[in-house]
Order: structure tokens, then sequence, then C-alpha cells
């Protein structure tokens, strides 16, 4: 096909655009900058951004009801896991042992 001729072309002739299209670029661009410049704050103002943050913060939950954090090992276990309560906190049984 005749197609098939054509394709090393017009890549040849591609390559050459595009370097051309680069040093246009920055010209053409210097006025379009300054509006994307003036979108961007607002961009990282996103309400969605600060909510994953609060998530991962709030992933360090305190313990429920039924659970409590053991002083020795820090690890969050079901209250029936409690060994014995000091002034300071639970120890779970693994600790106790
Ligand atoms: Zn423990």
């Amino acid at each position: 096909m005749a197609t098939d001729y054509d394709a090393p072309r017009k890549t040849d002739d591609d390559s050459e655009s595009i370097e051309a299209l680069k040093e246009r670029v920055p010209d053409k661009l210097s006025g379009s900058v300054d509006s994307e410049d003036a979108d961007n704050p607002s961009g990282f103002e996103l309400p969605g951004a600060d909510l994953s943050d609060l998530e991962l913060d709030v992933v360090v939950l305190p313990p429920q009801e039924d659970e409590f954090t053991c002083i020795e090992c820090f690890l969050v276990k079901h209250r029936t896991q409690i060994d014995h309560e000091s002034a300071i906190g639970a120890v779970c049984r693994e600790c106790a042992a």
C-alpha cells in the first residue's frame, strides 16, 4: 500500500515539526501560564485532599468501650484480655504473664 511508504516520511516530518513547536511553545504559553498559575492555588485547597489527611489521623482511634490499650505492649485488645489494671492503665494477659 502507498501508506507504507508515507509512514516513515511522516515520522521524520513529525520529529522536525515537534522540535519546531517546542521552540514556539514558550512564546505562545507565556500568556496562558498566568491563567494556569491563578487556578493552581485553588487546586491545592481542595477539601478532598484535607479530608484524606484527617482520615489518616483518625485511624489512631482511642480504644472502644470493649477494648483497651495495653500500657506494656501498646496493643489494642479486647477487655477480656486484661490481666489487671494499674493506676496508669491496663496490662494485657500476655504482658502480665
Ligand atoms: Zn500487653
